[in-house]
């Protein structure tokens, strides 16, 4: 993780699963950003209890509301980080909220369908249109001419799922608009990292591995990696990556996954 030196990141879902492990590992580094925004929908709930035990600890976590679903929530909390940045940027944003609905093909649902795509695509659609002047800034307020993580970047966490050539475990799950909308968040973040690579933003999609949380312990079968395992590893990804991986959809090793 040498090669990370984050002033500044928001996360997304971070109140449990691989956002808070992120939240978490971050907070170890020797060199700890000065803010991590630690985003969720219900700051003060249950769910959010861990996160706040956590920030009681730690200062520079400022946790606050978002619903990606939610443009409003969103406008919201990129004006609240912006205040707290002052003048200054923000490095990272990792676009980890995610949900997924374990429908085959037959019982699929538009209820479903729309409510899957709100969340996992469009959400990270509007972060990084609402995000992007703060990114801009971090970019702009960092030396030299290349792309980085410690720069400004945008990390949207997909999945092998969402792999079209590969299809992956589709005999143990179909998860039809879970597959569709991280296919969807893909070409996203493709998107993303044309249109942004003039303003010196890193744009990836990484797939964290199959992971114990609750997401990934949904099916019959305990998933291979813990959340420490996958988040170690994302995070040496993304402290080695730089232009020439702009654009790519790669896994928590490191490895590029078939689009
Ligand atoms: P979890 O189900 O454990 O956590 C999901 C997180 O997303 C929670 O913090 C949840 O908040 C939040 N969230 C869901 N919907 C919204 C919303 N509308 N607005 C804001 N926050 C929301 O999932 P994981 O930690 O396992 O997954 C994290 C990401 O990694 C997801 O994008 C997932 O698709 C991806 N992934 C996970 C894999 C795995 O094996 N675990 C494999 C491949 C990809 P709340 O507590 O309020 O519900």
């Amino acid at each position: 993780m040498a090669g990370l030196h984050v002033r500044s990141l928001l996360v997304t879902g971070a109140n449990r699963g691989l956002g808070l492990g992120l939240v978490q590992h971050f907070l170890r580094m020797p060199n700890p950003p000065q803010w991590i925004f630690a985003t969720c929908r219900d700051p003060k709930g249950q769910r959010a209890q861990e996160l706040q035990n956590l920030a009681s600890k730690h200062p520079n976590i400022i946790i606050i509301a978002l619903e990606v679903s939610d443009p409003t929530s969103i406008k919201a909390a990129a004006a609240k980080v912006g205040e707290h940045l002052g003048g200054s940027g923000l490095n990272l944003l990792i676009n980890n909220a995610g949900i997924a609905k374990p429908n085959s093909l037959d019982n699929e649902t538009p209820e479903n369908m729309i409510q899957v795509y709100t969340t996992n695509t469009v959400g990270p659609l509007l972060m990084g249109q609402a995000f992007l002047p703060l990114l801009k800034k971090a970019a702009q307020g960092s030396p030299g001419s290349g792309l980085s993580c410690s720069k400004a970047a945008i990390i949207n966490m997909s999945s092998y799922a969402g792999s079209i050539e590969d299809m992956y475990v589709w005999d143990f799950g179909q998860v039809v608009s879970y597959r569709c909308s991280k296919a969807a968040l893909n070409m996203l973040s493709r998107c993303q990292s044309l249109a942004y690579k003039e303003h010196g933003i890193l744009c990836v999609a990484l797939h964290p591995g199959w992971v114990q949380t609750d997401m990934g312990s949904t099916g019959s079968f305990k998933p291979p990696l813990t959340v420490d395992d996958s988040v170690q590893g994302m995070l040496k990804v993304l402290s080695s990556i730089s232009e020439k991986e702009t654009g790519a959809f790669l896994d928590w090793e490191g490895k590029v996954v078939p689009w």
